[in-house]
């Protein structure tokens, strides 16, 4: 273990784009945060680009670089990220897909994808698919469970198989279920395509006769009678950053793509009550288990997925309150950190721009707090004071090398 002590905190999607009908102010400009504007003048600050100027990218990308990683030389998919999140175990040779329970009528066409938002007896229903045979591709095995909600993880599991299929998941409604094909011309490709169709096929024939989804129709419910795939990855080969850096890291986190990839980093994920990765998520409960996990671990990681979501619907004053409620976080845990021996550091994994109501490839600001980086003297936390910081403009790939450099981990490059 160091002597010194890393906070990575990570606000999803946190950062905004200034437009002049707002007089360039972002939810980060008018939201009261006197924490967090005081840790931005105590310490250095700089932006972002999250992969690189005019790349927009999706939350798990933006994760992989944050934790240090190359996404264009590591990236293998989100499915596999999902998969670990889940709590299951993936060999190197696995093949995962993040899952809806859907609805569908008796030509496969798709009436809700998300099977009337499902939440109960989810399990039941995996219960019925897990371990099916696939009998075009009898080495195949399918392993299937529910996590939250309507969603599931599909993990087909045998010899010489392959991320590169397209979904089943035609992700509209009114149109059919897809057909997986083949996205290269290798035999594995095509065997775990038909290996998806009928692990698809089946699981309308299993799933539209079950008692729970009878139970649901005399309900007047949308059975959840079909189960659609999407996003196939494979474990990513990275090597975890707790054995890179020679450190102990653990991870803070609700939401399970961020969980999967904090663990194939080699962090131990924490569970934490209350912890929601909703707008309900309790983040006193969050900051408490991030000082208590410091007390064992070298870096801890902690990751608030609420401010995504107002971002997403275009919501200005919510975005702004939850950066209030976020503050108060900070709060509870400064008044327990020494930035004498302690690293805080506060960014975002992307832009979601309230005028964009998504991703965008804006850089988003950072804030390093410790006892050897100077303190910028800016007054508040923004995206156009970053600009002016002392940081300058780094890579989110850039963040763990700079702290793990600080803390004296970093390899030398060349004599
Ligand atoms: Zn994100």
């Amino acid at each position: 273990m160091s002597e010194k002590k890393v906070f990575l905190i990570v606000c999803d999607g946190m950062a905004d784009r200034p437009t002049r009908d707002r007089k360039f102010e972002t939810p980060l400009d008018v939201a009261h945060k006197p924490n967090i504007d005081e840790l931005a003048r105590l310490g250095s600050v700089g932006l972002v680009d999250p992969i690189s100027p005019g790349v927009v990218p999706g939350s798990d990308v933006a994760h992989f670089a944050l934790l240090g990683y190359d996404p264009f030389r590591f990236y293998t998919g989100r499915g596999s990220l999902e998969a670990v999140g889940a709590g299951i175990r993936l060999a190197p040779t696995d093949v995962a897909f993040r899952c809806n329970f859907a609805t569908v009528d008796e030509n496969l066409t798709v009436v809700d994808r998300r099977a009337g938002r499902i939440k109960e007896h989810t399990q039941d229903l995996a219960e019925s698919l897990n371990g099916m045979r696939i009998t075009s591709t009898p080495d195949v095995a399918a392993e299937f469970h529910s996590t939250i909600e309507h969603r599931a993880v599909l993990v087909l599991r045998g010899p010489s198989i392959s991320r590169m299929v397209s979904d089943t998941d035609p992700h509209a409604t009114n149109i059919k279920v897809a057909k997986s094909t083949p996205l290269d011309e290798t035999p594995a490709s095509k065997k775990t395509a038909v290996a998806l169709n009928e692990f698809t096929e089946k699981s309308f024939e299993i799933l539209q006769k079950h008692e729970v989804n009878i139970e649901r129709k005399s309900r007047g419910q949308n059975p959840a009678n079909i189960v659609v795939a999407r996003g196939p990855g494979t474990l990513p080969p990275i090597t975890p950053l707790t054995v890179q850096y020679g450190i102990k890291a653990a991870c803070v986190a609700a939401v399970p793509m961020v969980r999967g990839i904090c663990k194939i980093s080699g962090m131990e994920v924490l569970n934490v009550e209350g912890a929601t990765g909703g707008l309900d998520t309790n983040l006193d409960a969050k900051a408490h288990a991030a000082l208590e996990a410091s007390e064992k671990n070298d870096l801890v990681f902690l990751h608030v997925k609420a401010t995504d979501i107002p971002s997403h619907d275009g919501n200005f004053e919510m975005k702004k309150k939850i950066l209030e409620k976020i503050d108060k976080m900070f709060g509870t845990m400064f008044d327990q950190i020494d930035l004498g021996n302690t690293y805080i550091a506060l960014t975002a994994d992307h832009a979601t721009p309230i005028s964009v109501r998504d991703h965008s490839a804006d850089p988003v600001p950072i804030v390093i707090a410790g006892p050897d980086f100077p303190p910028s003297g800016l007054k508040k936390f923004s995206e156009k004071n970053s600009a002016h910081g002392n940081i300058g403009r780094i890579r989110a790939l850039d963040i763990i090398p700079m702290i793990a450099d600080r803390l004296g981990r970093a390899k030398k490059f060349g004599f």
